[in-house]
Parts: structure tokens; sequence; C-alpha cells
């Protein structure tokens, strides 16, 4: 699950890393009122406007702004909220701006010693331990540092039985040139943000830019955040934080249902039982001439009410021209899943678009007869092949 920057930060904070003080604001009346609030608490004479969305590149797509007084705020929160913000991240008509985190300026106009730097920690998967990735060039797209000066990205292991050493800290802080109360200041922050990646469950934790402050703090001035899903069952503030306006609603209501489904941009709908055979069944669909609509799997359980609960979450998408049906009888005997297909297809009732039915395993054959026999236009097949072809015939008519 991803989180918004000021979700991150909350999460930050609670581990004791350094972040600007910031109030989220839904209206340029708020953003005001956050920005006088911020100036009691810190002083501060300018905020920066940032737009909430799951979404990174927001500066240089206009979704952060520099605020010199409150009525800056004002326009450029009026400004932010409700617009279309388009990044390399978003889906090219961007993403609706909801909300806006009003954030005190620390980068102090004026003072030249700023440094920005990158940090980030998550998953080597290649090793199986989690490592931090960091870089003394912060700021900037850090793709585009990987590829034009790889030298500059350091990356440290930590393993996680014993979790991020000291050493390993001073190591972070040396490297990105820092000395003096920087320098000490960093090694907590690195410590602090190790923890809470690994308090968290996140898999992700990506601070760019960590800033150096003219008066040596540092702190994390962006955060992209990713939670592990499986882990969320223990951490109930955290799962609070989703933000269904960021899914996709089709996404959104098969979560509901514990189904796994994944929206795609093709026209063939599947319905398959485990992870493996769904993929496999997408290739198949690509062979067969196809494009996958969705990824779907329904689970060991594949009766009569998840088989329709799936159909009409498949059905919701109006790009799906056919719906393949690929179950492995396994545990669960393919004449029941035929009964189950049978039911859901005259529950519905207005189904349009053609369906075919491949049953293999226990019962198949007793399956496919069942299908055969109900007088729907429901076509099946047992071999793979068959099935394939009945794709293709039916994206030809
Ligand atoms: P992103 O573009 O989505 O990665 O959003 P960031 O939170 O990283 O902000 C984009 C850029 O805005 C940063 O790289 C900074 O250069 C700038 N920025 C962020 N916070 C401040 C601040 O407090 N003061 C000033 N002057 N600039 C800031
Ligand atoms: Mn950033």
């Amino acid at each position: 699950m991803n989180l918004h920057e000021h979700q991150g930060k909350a999460i930050l904070s609670q581990y004791g890393v350094a972040v600007p003080q910031g109030i989220v604001a839904e209206s340029p009346e708020q953003a005001v009122e956050a920005a006088k609030t911020l100036q009691a608490k810190t002083g501060t004479t300018m905020w920066v406007v940032k737009a909430q969305v799951h979404a990174g590149g927001r500066g240089k797509g206009g979704g952060v702004k520099l605020a010199k007084s409150l009525a800056d705020v004002e326009k450029l929160a009026d400004q932010i909220l409700g617009m279309h913000l388009v990044t390399p991240q978003t889906p090219p008509e961007g993403k609706l701006v909801r909300k806006v985190l009003i954030q005190q300026d620390v980068y102090y106009p004026g003072s030249s010693d700023i440094r920005e730097f990158y940090m980030s920690v998550l998953l080597n998967r290649k090793t199986g331990r989690n490592m931090v990735m960091y870089s003394p060039r912060g700021g900037m797209d850090i793709e585009a540092v990987a590829a034009e000066t790889p030298d500059q990205i350091f990356t440290e292991e930590i393993d996680p039985k014993v979790g991020m050493q000291a050493f390993q800290a001073r190591k972070i802080a040396f490297n990105l040139g820092l000395s003096g109360t920087a320098y000490k200041n960093m090694v907590k922050f690195a410590m602090a943000l190790y923890q809470a990646y690994e308090g968290a469950d996140a898999s992700l934790f990506e601070i760019n830019p960590v800033v150096k402050t003219s008066d040596d703090n540092i702190l994390a001035v962006d955060a992209k955040v990713v939670v592990d899903n499986n882990s969320l069952f223990r951490h109930p503030d955290i799962k609070a934080m989703r933000d269904f306006n960021e899914e996709d609603p089709i996404e959104v209501e098969a979560s509901r249902y514990d189904l796994n489904y994944v929206k795609l941009n093709g026209n063939v709908g599947c319905m398959v039982n485990g992870a493996g055979l769904a993929m496999a069944t997408m290739d198949m669909i690509k062979m067969s001439g196809g494009d996958p609509a969705n990824f779907l799997d329904v689970g060991g359980a594949a009766d009569a009410k998840r088989v329709e609960e799936a159909f009409r979450i498949i059905l919701k998408d109006p790009n799906v021209k056919a719906i393949l049906v690929n179950i492995f009888g396994g545990i669960v005997r393919c004449d029941r899943v035929a009964q189950g297909i049978v039911d859901a297809y005259s529950n519905i009732g207005d189904i349009k678009v053609p369906i075919i039915v491949r049953l293999q395993g226990t019962n198949a054959k007793e399956g496919k007869q069942l299908i055969d026999e109900s007088g729907l236009k429901v076509h099946s097949a047992i071999a793979l092949e068959d099935a394939a072809k009945l794709v293709n015939e039916v994206l030809k008519n």
C-alpha cells in the first residue's frame, strides 16, 4: 500500500526522524490557517504548498510551490487544490489533487550551505536483506544520477537479524561528506529511518531530498512510503491511512471480496484459480491474439458466490470483449465450478460478452457437460489449445 507524503512523515516522526513541520489542508482558507499555525510554532515566514497525490515528480509538474506570504499561500493552495497534476508517474490525464500539505520552508532563503541528499531503505531481493541506498546528489531524479554518475550512489546492506549498526550509520554520514553537528544528526537520521522502515513493515522508504539545513539539521523533506499489504493486520493505524481515491475503483471493489484482481489494459477478461495459472492464462490470451484485461485469481474456493463476484468485477471493465475462465480442479471439483458458473450467469442476467470456460482436473468431463447442456451462451473446453482457439474465434466475430 502506498502512503501520501504527509502520512509517511507522520510515521517518520513517530520513530524520531526529523521532518519539517507541516499541516494538511483541503481548502485555501484551511491552508492560510495552517500557515499561521506553523508561523506561531516555528517562526517561519515562508511555506511550501505541496500537492498530496500518490506520485513522485510533483515539483516539476507544478505541484510543489514556495509561498513567500500568507496571500501567496492562499493563492497557491487555490491553484494546486483541484488541479489534475501531471507528472511522469501519473496517468496522462493526471491526478486530481484533493489535499495539500502546508509546510514550513526549511531552505531559509539566502543561506548558501544547504545540501540535498538522497536516501532510501528497501529490500534487496538478491541478498534477502534490507539495504540503505544513498547519494550526495539528492533532490533530483535518482534514476538519472544512477545512469550518469553511478559512482555517486552508495549502498549499505543491513542484516535483518541485528538491524542497522551505529558503524554503518557513521559510514553513511561520512560518505555524504558531513562533519560536526550535521554528521551527528545524519547518524541519528539514518538509524531512525531504518527503524521506521522496519517498524512500519515497509517495503520502501524513499527520502528525496534529505536536507541539511544551514543550521546543520538533517530533515526528511519528502517521503515516499510503500507498506507491505500482508502486514497491515498488525498496523491498524497504517491500514486506516489507505486512500481509496488513489486506487482503481474496480480494484477497490475486488479487494472487498478478497479477490486478487489487477486491472490491465486489454480486451479479454480472465478468471483463474491460482496465481501461476493466472500468469500462464494471460500468456495464452496473448498467444491467441487477445490482450488480458485483468489478472484475477479467485483463489482456492471457486464456489458459485465467488465466481459470481468475479464475473461482476470483470464485467465492470468496458474494454472486456470476452471472458476466459480457466479453472484447475484439484481440491475443487470441476462440476461444482461449472454449476457455479451456470448459476452466476443466470443470476447476473444480462451478460453480452462471450464466455469461454476451460475446466481441467477432477470431474472435468462432467463439468463440461453441465455447461454444454445449460443452454447458455458459454463455450467450453477441456484442452488449453481448444480454449485458446475459442478465444481467437470470438475475438474475430
Ligand atoms: P517531488 O517533486 O514529488 O519529489 O516533491 P518534493 O517533496 O521532493 O519537492 C520537490 C522540490 O521542492 C524539492 O526537491 C525541493 O527542491 C523543493 N522543496 C521542497 N521543500 C522545500 C522547502 O521547504 N523550501 C524550498 N525552498 N523548497 C522546497
Ligand atoms: Mn522528492
